[in-house]
């Protein structure tokens, strides 16, 4: 088949792969001037270290199949995700385990810590909101800590005007570890992301700076199939009306110090500072031999049409209009397939996309 896939991310890029591998050709557009969507990374030679442009990617998957499925383009390193709260001047260990527990709570114990939470915990059968469910689960004093002033700057609203879906990723553990993540693997590619992109592309003929949606049809005409990856609503021109997504935004240095901060990323939970996370991105790389140092802020920004996507803002009145799309995209029958973080509006992880994008390419080849 003659195949168009728009937009060179991870979902599209597996694709591209995938499907060239299977015989057929593929041609793949994107809007933006580079390929990789948001897991795009590029080196910075100052701090000798892979910049991640669009924000904190890292591969973490509990299926042996993803994990050895990502190897095969590159040498994953070590890094485990292991993240510290900044709130006033303390800093704490994060996600909550024994050691934030003892920080806030002074309990040494797994029996007293547990104790100590139970004592503070609002029961609630049937929590309506994430500030409830966050009350019923981790109590008023980590809830204010570590969620409330954090949730609100990286949404734009009160976690009692929130589903608790998003804050549910997020583990309570009564031991010392301290890993983000509960996955069996994890890592960062060696030598970034950008070079598995161009490694999945490779068969394919790729051009950059494309807008889809200005040409639709005629694209949509000249392929047997064609799978979009970027926003349904701008597929159908806004028809029903605009999905919302957060935005970020971010300010990068480069310090003239070897280590700024020691970590890759500490969160910056209270409210009245403006940004929700510094990220130092040679520890990404596990290397600080550069004397040199990048760092970002991570400013939470309001989403307008036109603007890169970022979050998905997964609430009723979203996932309602979503699913109308869906029903638009569903009568267009087999010639597109809409695929990926944006055409799905789900708010995927990388590992969740590798799964999503192979599973599709297995029915199209069957
Ligand atoms: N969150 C929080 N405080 C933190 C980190 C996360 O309240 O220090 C909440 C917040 O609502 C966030 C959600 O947990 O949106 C998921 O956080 P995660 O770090 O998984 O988000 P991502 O890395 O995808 O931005």
């Amino acid at each position: 088949m003659n195949i168009l896939i728009v937009g060179a991310g991870l979902y599209g890029s597996i694709c591209a792969y995938e499907l060239g591998r299977q015989g057929h050709t593929c041609k793949v557009i994107e809007k933006r001037e580079h390929i990789g969507g948001n897991v795009f990374t590029r080196y910075e030679e100052a701090a000798d270290c892979h910049e991640h442009v669009y924000g904190a990617h890292i591969f973490h998957t509990n299926s042996e199949k993803i994990w050895n499925y990502v190897r095969q383009f590159a040498d994953f390193n070590h890094y485990v995700n292991r993240v510290k709260v900044a709130h006033g001047d303390a800093l704490y260990s994060f996600p909550i385990n024994l050691l934030t527990l003892y920080q806030v709570f002074g309990t040494r114990t797994p029996e007293a810590a547990r104790e100590r939470l139970a004592a503070e915990l609002v029961a609630n059968d049937n929590p309506a909101n994430m500030e409830e469910f966050c009350l019923s689960a981790i109590g008023p004093t980590l809830y204010t800590l570590f969620i409330e002033g954090y949730t609100a700057k990286q949404w734009g609203r009160h976690p009692r005007d929130m589903p608790a879906a998003a804050v549910k990723r997020l583990p309570v553990r009564f031991t010392f570890d301290d890993n983000y993540f509960n996955d069996r693997y994890q890592g960062i590619p060696v030598g970034g992301y950008t070079a598995i992109i161009e490694k999945m592309l490779e068969r394919a003929e790729v051009e950059t700076g494309v807008d889809f949606n200005a040409d639709r049809d005629a694209w949509m005409r000249a392929y047997d199939l064609v799978i979009y990856t970027g926003a349904l609503d701008a597929f159908f021109d806004y028809r029903l009306g605009t999905l919302e997504y957060r935005s970020l935004r971010f300010e990068r240095e480069i310090l003239p110090v070897r280590d700024f901060q020691g970590n890759a990323v500490i969160n910056y939970t209270e409210q009245s500072v403006p940004w929700t996370r510094v990220i130092e991105h040679k520890h990404f790389d596990l290397s600080l031999k550069a004397d040199k140092t990048l760092v970002t802020r991570e400013y939470p920004a309001a989403w307008e049409r036109g603007q890169i996507e970022y979050y998905p803002v997964n609430n009723d009145t979203n996932d309602g209009l979503y699913q109308r799309y869906r029903a638009l995209a569903d009568a267009l029958g087999h010639k597109v397939h809409f695929g990926g973080r944006l055409a799905e509006y789900r708010y995927y992880d990388m590992h969740q996309i590798v799964g999503a994008a192979l599973a599709f390419c297995s029915r199209v080849s069957a």
